[in-house]
């Protein structure tokens, strides 16, 4: 957690995060029965190295450096399918890529905020919003398999960054 530019906008003590989202893991898989492996909570540990998602190619080279060895693509996906049926990781579709579930003992299928200038992903999770979605798919005889919302646009700290603009 040396490099600045995974630092999440806004500034806190990550490392609390990923201990916290660890622990959680622990303690959720353990009353479940689930087995969290070592490479399982070493995959978790990586997908939360900051608040963007993380794409699974960026995670097999992490931990590949971290091994000194190449880790198997397939041994990769296998974890981060067994954390994302744990809920312990969201899949953000549109960006082909992973976030840690900040709460993930909730069943819950999230909304999130993906902030498109430095990544860092909110989640949040309106039950208004999931209401509005089951009630209006409901209306219309659509079975609704994903309700997961993404919503693109700029985070607080971005909006008061100035930007670069790239004139024309
Ligand atoms: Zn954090
Ligand atoms: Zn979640
Ligand atoms: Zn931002």
């Amino acid at each position: 957690m040396t490099d600045p530019s995974l630092a999440p906008a806004s500034g806190h003590d990550h490392s609390h995060c990923v201990a916290d989202a660890l622990a959680r893991a622990d303690s959720l898989c353990a009353s479940r029965g689930a087995r969290l492996t070592a490479l399982r909570r070493r995959v978790l540990e990586l997908v939360w190295r900051s608040h963007r998602p993380r794409g699974a190619y960026a995670i097999l080279e992490d931990l590949s450096q971290q091994e000194g060895k190449p880790a198997a693509p397939l041994t990769v996906y296998r974890a981060l399918d067994f954390l994302v049926e744990q809920g312990l990781v969201h899949r953000i579709e549109s960006l082909n890529a992973y976030v840690g579930c900040p709460a993930p003992g909730l069943a819950h299928t999230g909304q999130f905020l993906v902030c498109e200038s430095c990544g860092n992903t909110e989640e949040i999770d309106d039950p208004r919003i999931r209401e509005a979605i089951r009630d209006g798919a409901a209306a219309r005889g659509f079975r609704v398999r994903l309700p997961t919302v993404e919503v693109r646009g700029l985070c607080p700290d971005c909006q008061s960054r100035p930007r670069p603009e790239t004139t024309p």
